[in-house]
């Protein structure tokens, strides 16, 4: 019998976590989880690896990507997409769009830091992320390692952040175009971290989950590192009234967010039950999608 929890939401060095896909998946089944799902920001370079080292430790593993979502400041909004396929040309315009955001932003936050006196270059930066995913995480760990900040959080805090010295905001896809993009990719589309969105009251949060759910949504993330008990409570209730999926994960970034372990999200685990109930609703949509193909 597999063991009753499962991570669903990590990331890789394929973004901005600092352990190889392998090692996730290695440290999921040291820490007794039964599934995985590897989350990386806006590309699914690490799972072809995942899923390979998966297999082999006989660890249930479903690919995943993070999509940051256009959403007024000062909430966020992301969305997971589960199940997409690797192979799917939806997917690669998705991930292609999603680096050229990255690609116009992060050399104006390297311009920025120089102006302000940081020794630091692109070059430096691509070098720390060692893939095409170069994000923020990656320049706060040059600034931490060359002593202009403390710490990765004091990076965010002084430069990175909104608010920040050397902050800017990258193109982002709309929230439609997201969760189409998901679903044309074979992937279920789900909310994560509802926290973040920053909603002002529950009807505020209602109305978002509401909206999304015209467009597809598939599912909430219930369970997460950024969730208290009252939160796991009304994310819960809202999934069950609205018929969506639950999912869980801890986002973890090895040590880029160091007091975060895989498998644990804020104390609590992750039920194998949302995993499974999560794979037979991709059952469903590939069968659906199949007899709709062959229907026109
Ligand atoms: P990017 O995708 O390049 O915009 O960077 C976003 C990533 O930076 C997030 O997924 C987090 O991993 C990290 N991040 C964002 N804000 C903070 C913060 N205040 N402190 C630490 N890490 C952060
Ligand atoms: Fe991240
Ligand atoms: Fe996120
Ligand atoms: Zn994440």
């Amino acid at each position: 019998m597999p063991s009753s929890f499962v991570d669903l939401h990590c990331h890789s060095t394929a973004s901005d976590g600092t352990l190889p896909p392998a090692q996730v998946v290695r440290l999921a089944v040291d820490q007794g989880l039964s599934a995985l799902a590897l989350t990386d920001h806006d590309t699914i370079a690490g799972v072809a690896e995942a899923a390979a080292e998966a297999k082999h430790l006989g660890l249930d593993f479903l690919p995943g990507i993070e999509i940051s979502a256009e959403y007024p400041h000062p909430g966020t909004m992301h969305l997971l997409g589960y199940g997409v396929d690797p192979q799917s040309p939806a997917l690669r315009d998705l991930t292609k769009a999603l680096l050229a955001g990255r690609d116009s932003r992060n050399p104006k936050i390297v311009d920025q830091l120089q102006k302000l006196g940081v020794a630091i270059t692109m070059q430096e930066v691509q070098r720390e992320a060692g893939g095409k995913v170069v994000g923020r995480p990656h320049i706060a760990a040059i600034l931490e390692r060359k002593g202009y900040v403390s710490s990765i959080k004091q990076a965010f805090n002084k430069y990175l952040a909104p608010g920040g010295l050397a902050y800017f905001d990258k193109e982002r896809l709309t929230p439609t175009q997201a969760v189409a993009m998901i679903l044309d990719s074979g992937g279920l589309p789900v909310l994560a971290h509802p926290i973040q969105l920053r909603y002002q009251n529950d009807a505020q949060l209602e109305r978002v989950v509401k909206d999304l759910l015209d467009l597809g949504l598939a599912g909430v993330e219930v369970i997460h590192t950024d969730h208290d008990a009252p939160m796991v409570e009304k994310y819960t209730a809202l999934a069950d009234r609205f018929g969506l999926l639950k999912t869980g994960g801890s986002d973890f970034h090895g040590t880029n967010k160091a007091d975060i372990q895989l498998g644990i999200a804020n104390g609590r685990r992750v039920p194998r039950e949302w995993f499974d109930q999560l794979m037979v609703a991709l059952r469903d949509k590939k069968q659906l999608g199949i007899s709709a193909a062959k229907s026109v």
